[in-house]
């Protein structure tokens, strides 16, 4: 890729809308963490927890998530955790992020709602990065522990803007958690759902015809199904795509046969994001270059992706316009056609 349009790529303003925070836990924090709180880990090193991150599916990436989440216990480790994301999310120029947590991998352990949600909260406070949170529940569970979850996060309200649904996805479909995504629209939370990534294309219609989703994580199985990806374009529907994910996950073999330049030339609202940055090898600028190293993606693709970012987020109109003017003059300077 020219050298010009890396730097606009990694300069341009952008919003990231589908990182899960656990997963941008490093190694040397997980380590930090561990000797702060007295828990041993079943990795003798930095090096050795690393070298653990050859993953063959979803399945094995999760086994090993759930076991670096272990070492969070007290408020400050969540506060860390969520200020060294927000560090690392200024320097590759994201203004506003959309945070997913997912509150079971702590309470399941016996660490309080409070702590999770105030540790994570009181950092994004502190971020000159814009950003809201997301809670998650884990599709693996039941849908009563999901219930159960959002009564007990309910006195903190005002902390989260809206729910998603991650972990396990197939054998997990939207429908299982029916009740709880109606609970949540009728408290007016935003609603999102990983759909599409592993499972099939029944899963992207489920999130939006049973869960009534505003926007589709992953949803990159979409295009195998003409009718849906027409559907998702003509409703704007956004879809959050997570490249390098999607390879250390082998969704695609590697990133020359990632289907992101398809999405938008279908016409979708496709969004890139890190997912889990910690565990797939880059944030969000190392996402952005490894598609536009591998794909025949140029200046244009560049502005649309960033106008995408934030018209996908659920940003108030007038700061969603403050941020696409931003993106408007940024580009400006450039020879777009
Ligand atoms: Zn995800």
């Amino acid at each position: 890729m020219h050298t010009s349009l890396r730097s606009i790529v990694q300069n341009m303003p952008k919003a990231e809308l589908h990182i899960h925070i656990e997963g941008s836990l490093e190694p040397e924090l997980i380590f930090a963490l561990a000797e702060r709180n007295g828990v041993s880990l079943p990795y003798a090193s930095v090096e050795a927890l690393r070298a653990a991150y050859a993953f063959k599916d979803l399945q094995s990436f999760l086994d090993i998530y759930y076991a670096g989440a272990s070492v969070l216990l007290q408020e400050q480790d969540f506060y860390d955790m969520t200020a060294a994301y927000l560090r690392r999310a200024e320097a590759d120029h994201v203004r506003h992020t959309e945070i997913f947590f997912d509150p079971q991998t702590h309470t399941a352990r016996g660490v309080p709602m409070a702590t999770v949600i105030n540790g994570i909260h009181r950092a994004c406070q502190d971020s000159p990065v814009s950003a809201t949170l997301i809670l998650c529940f884990l599709r693996h569970l039941s849908e009563d522990d999901a219930i159960a979850t959002l009564e007990a996060a309910l006195p903190y309200r005002d902390k989260f803007i809206g729910v998603g649904l991650d972990s396990s996805e197939v054998g997990n479909p939207p429908e299982k958690f029916a009740r709880v995504f109606s609970r949540c629209k009728d408290l007016g939370l935003r609603l999102v759902a990983h759909a599409g990534e592993e499972g099939p294309p029944a899963y992207i219609y489920a999130a939006l015809d049973v869960l009534h989703v505003e926007r589709i994580d992953h949803g990159v199985r979409c295009l195998e199904d003409h009718a849906l990806t027409r559907r998702l374009a003509e409703e704007g529907m956004p879809l959050t795509v997570c490249p390098l994910s999607n390879i250390k996950l082998c969704v695609f073999r590697d990133m020359k046969q990632h289907n992101l330049l398809q999405l938008l030339d279908a016409g979708l609202v496709a969004t890139v994001n890190s997912d889990d940055p910690a565990y797939f090898g880059g944030y969000l600028n190392e996402n952005l270059l490894a598609a536009f190293d591998s794909l025949p993606l140029g200046l244009q693709h560049a502005y649309q992706l960033a106008r995408n970012s934030f018209v996908a987020s659920f940003l108030s109109e007038a700061d969603k316009q403050k941020h696409l003017d931003d993106v408007d003059a940024y580009f400006a300077a450039f020879n777009l056609t």
